[in-house]
């Protein structure tokens, strides 16, 4: 029988698979900082957005909209993306006053490290060991 037919798989909610998937990153791509995620009805005004990194003291939050991150698919693809910006830190805009690109090469580099990682090696399929 394949794995996709496996009944004792578990599906998460929205919230708990993003968690799993954050302990996934942090245990394959440690990034030295905790991160925690945190969930808003929505981010932006009028230009919502999915999610961004903030940092409060010594802990990174990746913040999430409820409203924009209410599927799998986006969800996901917003705690990798940010998760990205969490192992890049030094170079957030929010910590330099814009004076550093958001999404320099070397961030959609390793964006596409795990993304590729996460959909053709197996790693979504590992993360629910997490
Ligand atoms: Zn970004």
């Amino acid at each position: 029988m394949g794995r996709s037919c496996d009944v004792s798989v578990v599906r998460l909610c929205v919230k708990d698979r993003c968690e799993q998937i954050l302990r996934w990153l942090k245990h394959e791509y440690p990034c030295g900082r905790v991160v925690k995620i945190g969930w808003r009805k929505q981010l932006g005004g009028k230009k919502p957005y999915d999610g961004e990194t903030t940092r409060r003291g010594k802990t990174l939050w990746i913040m999430l909209s409820r409203r924009e991150c209410s599927t799998y698919k986006y969800a996901i693809d917003t705690v990798i993306h940010e998760y990205a910006h969490c192992i890049q830190w030094g170079m957030a805009t929010i910590e330099t006053n814009d004076k550093v690109p958001h999404h320099p090469p070397s961030f959609w580099a390793q964006y596409g490290e795990i993304r590729d990682r996460f959909d053709h090696d197996n790693g979504s399929e590992e993360s629910r060991d997490f």
